[in-house]
């Protein structure tokens, strides 16, 4: 849904009063009014899945271990998502790596949004992020603040999850955009929608908007936006087995093709139902003793729930694994990047 004709001023009231707004309220960021887009990169990455409180402290360890996309692009891929740890999405990292060493392939950080979104990992929203922050090109970008915005203020109910909701409120924000101040106007509609009209309890009373809400005025604010129902969530049966030897544990790198590639995990028996352990490792004709350290630990990820059980297998001598387990000295297992549920299962270990 484009805007009409007529609704041209609407549009320019809206520009004029959003922007009016963020210079009273706006959110004051460290990656924020500096023309270098390596920081403001990796403040999009960090905040795609993660709240600001958090990926704060995030973009801070990462600017002060590799300031510069150069040293980003030196370091080892095992690094980086050892640094990245806790933040879940490691792909986010891994993108992020291998971008950083095209980039220095290129000789230098691309200057406009299609040479930006041709890096690896980087999507419309972070390409029109960094081109209009870094850059000045009037291009806006469209992330789940600036859906909620526009859904209600002009009272659109496409959903914002489908390819029509996409085009139609991609296309509704660049006509909006103030094309002498794009990196304002982008930031504002981000404070905007995340300071004042918020998901939950949106604060309609002090709203500078209020006069013009579409939604506000027909009664659909908690209506709007209008989502399509989620894919179903798939449950998977995880049993984790710390095979340890004299100080030493079985682990392996997670293949590609599927979650955590990368990160390091123990021995893994994945089952389409609650696996019987003790029988799968019976077959390994190991000499040692089985203990449960807790079941049924429930881990949550986007379209997919992991039920997953903690055992530690004490060896008396080294088991013969699949090719794709090593040993390492478990001291050093701290070191490796690893998944968050496999955080929790070292701390009920050592708990
Ligand atoms: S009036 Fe309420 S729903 Fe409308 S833009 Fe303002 S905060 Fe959002």
């Amino acid at each position: 849904m484009l805007l009409e004709k007529e609704k041209k001023p609407f549009a320019a009231v809206f520009t004029s009063t959003l922007l009016d707004w963020y210079e009273k309220n706006g959110r004051s960021l460290p990656w924020r009014g500096i023309a270098d887009p390596y920081p403001i990169w990796l403040s999009e990455v960090i905040l795609q899945q993660t709240r600001i409180q958090q990926g704060w402290s995030y973009w801070e360890r990462f600017m002060h271990r590799w300031p510069t996309v150069e040293q980003l692009a030196a370091a080892s891929e095992d690094e980086v998502l050892r640094l990245w740890q806790g933040l879940g999405y490691y792909s986010r990292a891994r993108h992020m790596h291998q971008a950083a060493r095209q980039i220095v392939t290129l000789g230098g950080f691309p200057s406009d949004y299609a040479a930006i979104r041709s890096l690896k990992g980087v999507g419309d929203y972070t390409a029109a992020a960094i081109a209009s922050f870094a850059f000045g090109e009037p291009v806006a970008v469209v992330d789940g603040n600036v859906y909620r915005v526009l859904s209600r203020v002009f009272g659109i109910d496409v959903p914002i999850n489908g390819t029509e909701g996409k085009k139609t409120f991609t296309a509704l924000a660049n006509q909006l955009i103030a094309m002498d101040k794009p990196a304002s106007f982008n930031q504002a509609m981000m404070d905007f929608g995340a300071v004042q009209c918020t998901s939950k309890s949106p604060h309609c009373e002090s709203c500078p908007m209020l006069e013009m809400c579409e939604a506000y005025h027909t009664g659909r604010v908690e209506a709007l936006p209008v989502k399509l129902r989620k894919t179903t969530v798939k449950t998977r049966y995880f049993s984790y087995v710390l095979v340890r030897c004299a100080g030493w544990i079985a682990v392996r790198r997670r293949p590609s093709g599927d979650i955590w590639q990368g990160l390091w995990e123990p021995f893994l028996i994945e089952t389409p139902s609650k696996a019987d352990v003790e029988n799968v490792i019976r077959q390994f004709e190991v000499v040692g003793r089985l203990t449960l350290l807790k079941e049924n630990v429930r881990h949550v990820l986007t379209h997919r729930i992991i039920l997953a059980d903690f055992y530690l297998l004490e060896a008396l001598s080294r088991p013969s694994l699949p090719d794709d387990y090593v040993w390492v000295d478990e001291l050093s297992y701290d070191e490796y990047a690893k998944p968050r549920l496999i955080e929790l299962l070292m701390e009920t270990l050592n708990g």
